[in-house]
């Protein structure tokens, strides 16, 4: 069932916990090449996405630190009125990565109700979250079942994904004979 409630997603997301770990596992042994899965999650990320309004969420402005890198600064830091040194100091930590940068608070000081002020100029990474149209999937899904519980796009896509696995391994088991 498709689930857009946030509370609910995280409800849910809690109760099948195990059961998502053990489809990862799944996932990175079973015969399904990886371009094969790739195209498949790139498929369920388009069809979800267009149904989910990010503007009406918001909730990885809310609960994840945004990281930005200087075409990012520069574009935000020009925004706010600021200069990208000023602009670093107010809002943003270093990391361990040289030349990234993470937005110190949380909720993110830019979002504004469940849409981020800068929208149209947010930082790539903002913008590409959840990350679902890039490649290596079954090799990122550590952190794609990090975001699942707070991302209603990635919950879906992965109920979705699990579906299509057992559908497609049902259809490989029946053309071999096994069943
Ligand atoms: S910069 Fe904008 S899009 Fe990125 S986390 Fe903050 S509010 Fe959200
Ligand atoms: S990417 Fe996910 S968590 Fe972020 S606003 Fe869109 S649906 Fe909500």
């Amino acid at each position: 069932m498709f689930e857009t409630d946030l509370a609910r997603i995280k409800e849910l997301a809690r109760q099948k916990e195990k059961r998502n770990w053990a489809f990862r596992t799944h996932l990175k042994g079973c015969d399904i090449k990886p371009g094969k899965i790739d195209a498949i999650v790139r498929r369920l990320h388009a069809e979800v996405s267009s149904k989910i309004d990010c503007r009406t969420c918001g909730n990885c402005c809310r609960e994840l630190s945004a990281a930005l890198e200087a075409p990012d600064i520069k574009r935000m830091a020009k925004a706010e009125h600021l200069t990208p040194a000023e602009f670093e100091q107010k809002y943003l930590d270093k990391t361990d990565e040289p030349g990234k940068f993470v937005v110190r608070q949380k909720p993110c000081p830019f979002l504004s109700g469940n849409v981020c002020r800068h929208y149209d100029i947010r930082p790539k990474s903002c913008a590409e979250f959840p990350f679902l149209h890039k490649r290596d999937f079954t090799t990122r899904s550590i952190m794609v079942l990090w975001n699942l519980p707070l991302c209603p796009i990635v919950y879906n896509v992965y109920e979705f994904l699990k579906q299509e696995v057992r559908h497609i391994e049902l259809l490989r088991r029946v053309a071999r004979g096994d069943i």
